[in-house]
């Protein structure tokens, strides 16, 4: 009998998997400078925002393509790789969902680096997966003997790191991908910022099980898109294409992102080297403020501040949203500072500055709890 029908109990509605999984409420407070999520503070590319504008009718009213053939294929030319390897997904949350389906037998564990992309435990249960986070080493660098010895079919890592910014070194991911017998999910969110050396497609041809997963939510300014993709050897793109469904991606967002991707990559490597300039002046001042931020790979910054919750508070208070992160391993209370134009990175400093000479004795001003980031 299943799980969901014992006998002399009442059936839980829904599979028994999905009894622990919470709706996402990261509490978002509209804020007028919000660098919480990671996105682009620059705007939209200028091709795509036209193509969104001129938008015929028709492609509205009909159905859009089945795989976004186009689009993976404009996606495999930027990636240097045939378009067979290309995967797409109603952004890259939709790919880390089907990519676990796809791989993932009921009761199979994932381990993960700890911290790392809140959703991945979440992503886990909602596949019947088990999930279990190894906590990186004092050095920021994942525990690779642990995540081998965890005995998880699937590992996930995040390179650069959400929350941290770092990258995975070469040879500890050389060593994971050795050592470890089963799927490895490298999510490169924030690939683009982190310098044209950093790109782990190479690794690709000698690994059939890695798959590589990419967004258009950051770099690219398209969040509100929703499309993401995946890149992995045909064998393994093409499971993960069977599990997501045809029609995933809409017709507006596949239209919006080919023309990005076609015309708007001068615009967007302008403006991720804008991010990673205001990245720079960003640690430094941090630094000179005496604190002590993890040098970052991404367009964000993450800064131990303890009571970082009630900083957070205070911050927004002030009109400037960042995402406190409480009791990270090794790095304790930390706020992560998403990077764009300098006026609003500036904002950022100002209100931290600010609510760091007041705070003297702390009150506790805000206890709701706030999830770990899921942006
Ligand atoms: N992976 C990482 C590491 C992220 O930080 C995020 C969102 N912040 C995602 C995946 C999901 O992004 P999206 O669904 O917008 O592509």
């Amino acid at each position: 009998m299943s799980a969901n029908r014992e006998p002399g109990t009442t059936p839980r509605i829904g599979r028994a998997a999905y009894a622990d999984v919470p709706l996402y409420d990261p509490k978002r407070v509209p804020t007028p400078t919000d660098l919480s999520d990671n996105t682009n503070l620059w705007g939209i590319p200028p091709v795509a925002e036209r193509t969104l504008r001129e938008l015929p009718w028709q492609r509205v009213t009909r159905y859009p393509s089945l795989y976004a053939a186009e689009l993976k294929a404009a996606l495999a030319t930027v990636a240097g790789v045939t378009p067979d390897m290309v995967v797409t997904g109603c952004g890259s949350d939709d790919i880390l969902d089907s990519a676990m389906r796809a791989i993932g037998d009921p009761g199979m564990l994932v381990a993960y680096s700890d911290p790392t992309f809140a959703m991945v435990p979440i992503f886990s249960r909602m596949n019947a997966l088990r999930a279990v986070g190894v906590p990186e080493l004092a050095s920021g660098v994942p525990d690779v003997d642990a995540l081998v010895a965890s005995g998880a079919d699937v590992l996930y890592l995040c390179a650069p790191n959400n929350p941290t910014g770092r990258l995975v070194p070469r040879e500890a991911l050389a060593r994971l991908l050795r050592d470890f017998p089963g799927y490895v999910i490298l999510d490169e969110a924030y690939i683009e910022f982190a310098g044209p050396d950093a790109s782990h497609v190479p690794l690709l041809a000698a690994h059939e099980r890695l798959l590589l997963v990419r967004t258009m939510s950051k770099a690219w300014g398209l969040a509100g898109m929703r499309v993401g993709y995946a890149l992995a050897q045909p064998a393994l793109a093409a499971e993960v294409e069977k599990s997501r469904g045809p029609y995933k991606v809409n017709g507006l967002a596949e239209a919006v992102a080919l023309a990005a991707v076609t015309h708007d990559r001068d615009w967007v490597d302008a403006h991720v080297a804008l991010a990673v300039e205001n990245r720079r002046r960003l640690e430094t001042v941090l630094r000179e403020m005496g604190l002590s931020p993890v040098p970052s790979s991404a367009n964000f910054t993450l800064v131990p501040v303890d009571q970082c919750v009630e900083v957070g508070a205070a911050m927004r208070a002030r009109g400037v949203a960042v995402r406190p992160f409480p009791a990270l391993p090794h790095l304790g209370d930390a706020l992560r500072i998403s990077v764009g134009p300098w006026e609003v990175v500036q904002q950022a400093i100002d209100a931290l500055r600010a609510v760091l000479a007041a705070r003297g004795p702390l009150q506790r001003t805000d206890t709701m709890p706030i999830p770990r980031a899921t942006a």
